[in-house]
C-alpha cells in the first residue's frame, strides 16, 4: 500500500510507502518550494500565541491594579474564560484589590466582554 498526500500550495502529489517517509518528503518540499510561506505561517502562528498569553497574564495584572476597569476593552472573551475556573476557585485567597476587582468583573462579564 502506498501513502499519497498532495502539497496544499501547490499540488504536487507525493506516495510514499510509509507514513514517515510520507510526512519527511511533503515537509521537505515544502521548506524548498514554498520557504516563505512556512515562515509566514511560523511567524503568525508565533503572532497569536503571543497575542493570546499575555492577554490573560494582562487581565489579571489589570485586576490587581485596579486599572481593569478604564482598560476593560482591550479584552476578550475568551481570556476572560481562560482565567474564570482559577479565578472562581481562588477567589477566597485573593487579594483584596484583586477579589473586589474579580467580583465587578464577574458579575458584569455578560455586558463588557463581547464573544
Ligand atoms: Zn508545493
Amino acid at each position: 500500500m502506498l501513502y499519497k498526500a498532495k502539497c496544499s500550495q501547490c499540488g504536487t502529489q507525493f506516495r510514499r510507502r510509509t507514513r514517515t517517509e510520507l510526512l519527511s518528503a511533503l515537509r521537505k518540499h515544502i521548506w524548498k518550494a514554498h520557504r516563505s510561506w512556512m515562515v509566514h505561517r511560523i511567524k503568525a502562528g508565533q503572532a497569536k500565541a503571543a497575542a493570546g498569553n499575555p492577554g490573560v497574564v494582562g487581565l489579571l495584572k489589570d485586576l490587581g491594579s485596579g486599572d481593569f476597569i478604564p482598560g476593560y476593552k482591550k479584552y476578550k472573551r475568551a481570556q476572560y474564560e481562560a482565567l474564570k475556573p482559577a479565578l472562581d476557585v481562588l477567589t477566597k485567597h485573593l487579594p483584596e484589590p484583586v477579589k473586589v476587582s474579580w467580583e465587578i468583573v464577574d458579575r458584569m462579564a455578560d455586558i463588557i466582554f463581547k464573544k
